[in-house]
């Protein structure tokens, strides 16, 4: 006698709105079922694993069988197709959730030894409601117990249960319950979360880009000093094309070097009469037109400001406001530094100033 894991890949994920079924969809470099098929495999706890879907699945040691209508058809089908097999137990588990760890199943094989039914469970992080008729009732979220897979049984006790079951459930502890069969919760990983919509799979995907913008420009009499957006009072400005603010070209620079996007130059040509004299927030706004478009968003931005003069400690919050506000990303992810030269070079006789700049985006 052993214990046989069911992964469950047969669902139409009608919440999963993709032409490709949800289980094959890729997660982490491979398609999801692949995920908690192998923790299942390496655990070396079962002495079969069974895998319930419609499509064809390839894989050492591994049976595969046809699935249902519905998910408890398809736990149906494994429980009739182990008949004479010798089990002693089954896990059910769901392959959209793909954290499963050897930690959980060491700790449900644990409780397996004195009960016929373990379910895992966390507790619910929001307030709970409860809608009946035409109110709405609160529910005490402590008592909630939201349950997980995968769900643990006696193969024969559930065999039993499942054949005289006309209900439709939506898990194994639910059958268990409308029985009034004793089930021993215990606590489950938050970490085995279940992939429901395409958005939690877009969100967990998500893979974070790095860029790095430099912008040096010199200092002249008779013009109006600008960095990251706003004016300074100063005895110069910064001459060039544009207002010449260093900080947003190396900001600029960044995110299109994350994007992947060549640079400024490309973008606004100096040979062009058209950007003469341009803001240079003005030069920003398509870059963060793209920014947003192709779903990038910022996770940080830091910035070196070189120069003697102006002193970065007196400027840094009306900056950092600025850029905040510029940027639609909140103060706390933008972080600005004054750096000095020694009174070196051009930038140390106070004759230009310089940026550099890193930012870090996720897609
Ligand atoms: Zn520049």
């Amino acid at each position: 006698m052993g214990d046989c894991f069911i992964l469950l890949s047969a669902g139409k994920s009608k919440r999963f709105k993709s032409k490709l079924n949800k289980q094959f969809i890729t997660y982490k470099n491979k398609p999801l079922f692949e995920h908690s098929l192998e923790t299942a495999i390496d655990s070396n706890l079962f002495r079969k694993i069974l895998i319930v879907s419609n499509k064809k699945i390839n894989y050492k040691n591994v049976e595969v069988i046809k699935g249902g209508k519905e998910r408890h058809n398809s736990t149906q089908n494994a429980l009739n197709y182990l008949k004479n097999k010798k089990i002693k137990n089954v896990f059910i588990h769901d392959s959209a959730r793909p954290n499963l760890s050897l930690n959980l199943l060491k700790r449900l094989k644990n409780q397996l030894n004195k009960n016929s039914a373990v379910v895992p469970y966390i507790y619910s992080e929001n307030s709970v409601k409860y809608k009946s008729k035409n109110k709405i009732n609160n529910l005490d979220r402590d008592k909630i117990l939201l349950t997980q897979t995968p769900q643990c049984f006696n193969y024969r006790e559930l065999f039993n249960l499942y054949k005289t079951n006309k209900a439709k459930i939506t898990d194994e502890a639910s059958l268990y319950l409308n029985n009034n069969k004793k089930i021993k919760f215990i606590l489950g990983d938050k970490k085995n979360f279940k992939i429901t919509t395409i958005d939690d799979l877009k969100y967990l995907n998500s893979q974070i880009y790095y860029g790095i913008g430099f912008d040096v420009h010199r200092l002249i009499k008779n013009k109006k000093l600008y960095l990251g957006g706003v004016k300074i009072p100063f005895h110069s400005g910064l001459k060039g094309h544009s207002d010449g603010d260093v900080i947003l070209h190396a900001i600029i620079d960044a995110l299109l070097g994350a994007m992947r996007k060549s640079d400024i130059g490309t973008l606004f040509p100096s040979n062009s009469t058209k950007f003469k004299n341009i803001r240079s927030k003005n030069m920003l706004s398509p870059v963060l037109k793209f920014l947003n478009g192709n779903n990038f968003s910022i996770n940080n931005i830091d910035i070196n400001l070189i120069c003697e003069k102006p002193k970065v400690s007196k400027i840094r919050n009306k900056l950092i406001k600025s850029l905040s506000s510029l940027l639609s990303i909140n103060k706390n992810l933008i972080n600005l530094k004054g750096k000095t030269v020694e009174k070196l070079g051009i930038i140390g006789k106070e004759q230009a100033i310089a940026c550099e700049v890193v930012c870090s985006l996720s897609k």
